[in-house]
């Protein structure tokens, strides 16, 4: 039997540690203090036991100060196993948090008690991140246990406060440890996926979330001569908004939709009765901006509209940017790392892997933002933030395959 089929038959028996790893990572509750809990401190002790029977060659903690949380940190843990320091290292980042269960009533069993149903396992934070942390950590670990040695320095990440903004997670440690990652270096995020695991993200749009505020005149419905109707405005704008589209009309296949799209979305609640002409409408755009195009061009456009359909019916039209992301250089199609995944993952499903970018929102913007290139992967339909998040006991053992192949052959 090849090394490599010998390493995968191990795998196919580590059944029993996906769910027991699976079933202790669950039961710490790893909650951010914007989210009501203390922060990742036990589940991370967990993981830093699990790491240290791999017996790492250098482990840290980055302690992320946050006064909300439990002895006033974030807990972030790097290991390394290393061949030779100097040389490349495959670095796996998966993230500790998890997001509040909501509505327990929506569940069918206690979130943090894992349920096993066949392949099935069940719990908050299985699939979102611990799927990513447990395949990675049993792929390594099935090489070290067969004796194996390493051809390149192989990285694992657990990192804190990804759910709720990454300030004291991935963010920090890039601010204040870059050192500990290099150009050269084959970073993975498996925090998002397809069900058949052929997606690698490899970039993102930008993302630009903006209130409008139109402001007319208030009046009784019956002599609407003596207002000015704020909703009839919004409405006027919101229609003229669906011409974004045709002024920044690129497209770019690697992007699933392949172009920008610009979604009105929210609306506030305005008067509380029929007869009353409205006064104030607020409402909220949604645009996810292709990276040849700047924010700023299609803020410009948005003002132009609304300073014309503000003139012609005697409204004041604000703008605010709620949220803004500049989308970062997209990690390049022939980058060592996508080369590396897609040559795993056709070992090991078989399956051809596409480079795809998607609509934005992944902690690997922020490597990528520091000139990192990051590849976001792994085999999940997406479960994530939902009632009976769960993941397949089967598709962790696969993707922990593909890394084992890929921290073996980079
Ligand atoms: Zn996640």
């Amino acid at each position: 039997m090849s090394k490599m089929a010998e390493i995968f038959k191990r795998i196919d028996g580590y059944r029993d540690d996906v769910i027991n790893i699976q079933k202790e990572l669950t039961s710490r509750v790893a909650l951010s203090p914007s989210n009501g809990g203390t922060g990742e401190h036990e589940k991370t002790t967990y993981v830093t036991h699990l790491l240290q029977d791999l017996k790492p060659d250098f482990i840290e903690e980055v302690k992320a100060p946050d006064e909300r949380a439990f002895e006033g940190y974030r807990p972030n843990l790097l290991a390394r196993w290393d061949d030779d320091p100097k040389n490349r290292t495959v670095w796996v980042l998966s993230h500790s948090d998890i997001v509040p269960p909501g509505d327990l009533s929506l569940w069918d069993s206690d979130p943090f008690k894992v349920r096993v149903v066949g392949d099935r396992i069940i719990g908050r934070g299985v699939e979102d991140n611990q799927h990513g942390f447990v395949s990675s950590y049993l792929g390594l670990k099935a090489i070290l246990d067969a004796g194996e040695t390493l051809h390149h320095s192989v990285g694992l990440a657990v990192v804190a406060d990804e759910e709720t903004g990454s300030a004291f997670g991935l963010h920090y440690v890039l601010k204040n440890r870059k050192d500990l990652f290099q150009k050269e270096d084959l970073i993975i995020v498996p925090d998002a996926g397809n069900e058949d695991g052929t997606m690698i993200e490899v970039a993102e749009k930008s993302m630009l979330w903006l209130k409008c505020s139109v402001t007319g005149k208030q009046c009784h419905a019956s002599t609407p001569q003596k207002g000015r109707n704020s909703l009839v405005g919004a409405a006027a704008l919101i229609l003229a908004l669906q011409e974004l589209g045709t002024l920044f009309p690129g497209n770019d296949n690697l992007f699933s939709p392949p172009h920008s799209t610009f979604a009105t979305t929210k609306m506030e609640a305005n008067v509380p009765n029929i007869n009353t002409i409205p006064g104030k409408d607020v409402f909220y755009l949604d645009c996810r901006i292709l990276p040849r195009y700047q924010t700023e061009e299609v803020l410009y456009s948005c003002r132009e509209m609304a300073d014309r359909i503000g003139n012609n019916r005697g409204l004041k039209i604000q703008w605010e940017t709620v949220q803004r992301q500049e989308a970062p250089e997209p990690t390049p199609l022939d980058s060592p790392v996508v080369v590396a995944l897609a040559r795993a993952i056709k070992e090991v499903t078989g399956r051809e892997a596409k480079p795809m970018g998607i609509g934005g929102g992944t902690v690997a913007a922020f490597f990528r933002k520091y000139g990192f290139p990051a590849a976001v992967w792994s085999t999940s339909a997406d479960t994530a933030h939902q009632p009976n998040e769960s993941c397949l006991i089967s598709d962790i053992l696969s993707d922990a395959k593909v890394f084992a192949s890929v921290y073996l052959r980079g």
